[in-house]
């Protein structure tokens, strides 16, 4: 008896619930109550606005993030293109050096390579930027100075494989820096060994001279054969404000040489005052990864100290400037080349000597541990074809005064020993 009284029951709330629809599909169908019983019962058209409302809002933002895409790429992508763009580049005729230089290959294993700049297109830099850290008329790729420029600085002054610090930001522009050295390395495999010089925001106090390492994990991923080393990278505090120092043995910087061993990249160092200690414990617990230094924080003893007791660890050497301060300002901070060429064309035997009295002994008690740099890179006039082959000049009379067996080792053989070529 129950049981029919239930299948009653469903029989009626069915004929209710059926006769409700036709009822409603009768309405619907009159335009009277049409939108009435679209928004009650369905909300058909305000789901169809929001649908539509929502539709074109993504495509408004997806509109604006296109043209916001192809802006920024073709913001860079101009800069890339100007950096890059070719120049005629004659072959000059080779320098002639006296009887007693040394005439065989050359690496200069410090040499900077300047970024693009990052001012808004169209728009005119201000005096700051275009000022560099020494007050010399700053360096910038696709403005003042194209990459096929300094390339054919490179092959007329006669140097090859030259350790060259590729400049990598942690911001928006490191995509297309990345690019520009991965097609750099494409164009001029002779003429480089690239190295990654990611520096950090060291400008500010509370930044450092370097990225971190997962950072720097991600710039090496996209391209993980492009590098050969990491630096330089400048570990002393920074002058006005800038950075604090960074000790070889930081936390940080074991990080990062975890990264760098991934990739197997070599390491060039300029050091802190103070970090003797704790950059030879660094060179002991990674005997695996080549570490160069350069920079005047150290005493020539010292340094033969370090080189002494670590196989890994190696010095640039670079301070060709006859004790002299001034002379070495002229070159990072002189408004054009001449001046300096003059000074350095009147003083070349006493700057020479000097080099020789300093250095001639230490190379040749550690034959296999130094290489030799200029450090170019701070002045844009530094690229020129003038300013390299006095600098090359200078070298070659230098390495000619060691004895013939160390020569080639501080010329270019140790350099490639770093890198593993
Ligand atoms: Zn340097």
């Amino acid at each position: 008896m129950k049981d029919v009284r239930i299948l009653i029951f469903v029989f009626i709330a069915l004929i209710l619930v059926f006769g409700f629809f036709i009822f409603r599909n009768t309405l619907v169908n009159n335009s009277i109550f049409e939108n009435y019983f679209n928004n009650y019962f369905t909300d058909s058209s305000v789901e169809e606005e929001i649908a539509n409302s929502s539709r074109d809002f993504e495509e408004n933002i997806s509109e604006i993030e296109t043209k916001d895409f192809v802006d920024k790429n073709e913001y860079w992508r101009e800069r890339i293109e100007l950096a890059l763009a070719h120049t005629s580049c004659l072959e000059l005729p080779r320098q002639e050096f006296p009887d007693n230089y040394y005439t065989g290959p050359l690496t200069d294993a410090h040499l900077h390579i300047p970024a693009i700049p990052d001012w808004p297109i169209g728009e005119q830099p201000d005096n700051e930027s275009l000022i560099g850290r020494f007050e010399g008329p700053e360096a910038y790729l696709g403005f003042n100075i194209k990459m096929s420029e300094i390339a054919c600085t490179i092959k007329n002054e006669g140097t090859h494989k030259n350790f060259a610090f590729f400049p990598v930001y942690d911001e928006d522009i490191s995509s297309a820096l990345l690019e520009i050295w991965d097609r750099t390395m494409k164009e001029y495999p002779e003429y480089f060994t690239s190295f990654i010089m990611s520096s950090g925001d060291d400008e500010n106090l509370r930044g450092f001279p370097t990225v971190d390492s997962k950072t720097l994990n991600s710039m090496l991923r996209d391209y993980p054969s492009l590098f050969k080393g990491y630096g330089e990278i400048g570990l002393y505090e920074r002058e006005n404000g800038g950075s604090r120092s960074l000790s070889p043995d930081s936390k940080m910087l074991k990080d990062i040489y975890h990264v760098v061993r991934g990739y197997d990249l070599a390491v060039y160092f300029h050091l802190g005052e103070g970090q003797k200690n704790a950059f030879e414990k660094v060179l002991s617990e990674n005997p695996d990864i080549n570490f160069v230094w350069h920079g005047d924080q150290l005493s020539i003893q010292e340094i033969e100290d370090i080189l002494s007791k670590h196989p890994n660890a190696y010095y640039g050497v670079d301070a060709f400037w006859g004790h002299d301060q001034d002379f070495f300002l002229l070159f990072v901070s002189g408004e054009t080349k001449d001046e300096y060429l003059k000074e350095l064309n009147y003083n070349f035997d006493r700057i020479l000597n000097y080099a020789v009295n300093d250095w001639k002994y230490a190379v040749e008690r550690h034959p296999d541990q130094f290489v030799w740099g200029i450090d170019r890179g701070d002045t844009v006039w530094n690229y020129d074809l003038d300013v390299g082959r006095a600098q090359v000049r200078l070298a070659r009379a230098f390495i000619g005064s060691l004895n013939p067996e160390v020569q080639e080792r501080i010329a270019y053989k140790n350099a490639q020993k770093i890198v593993r070529l």
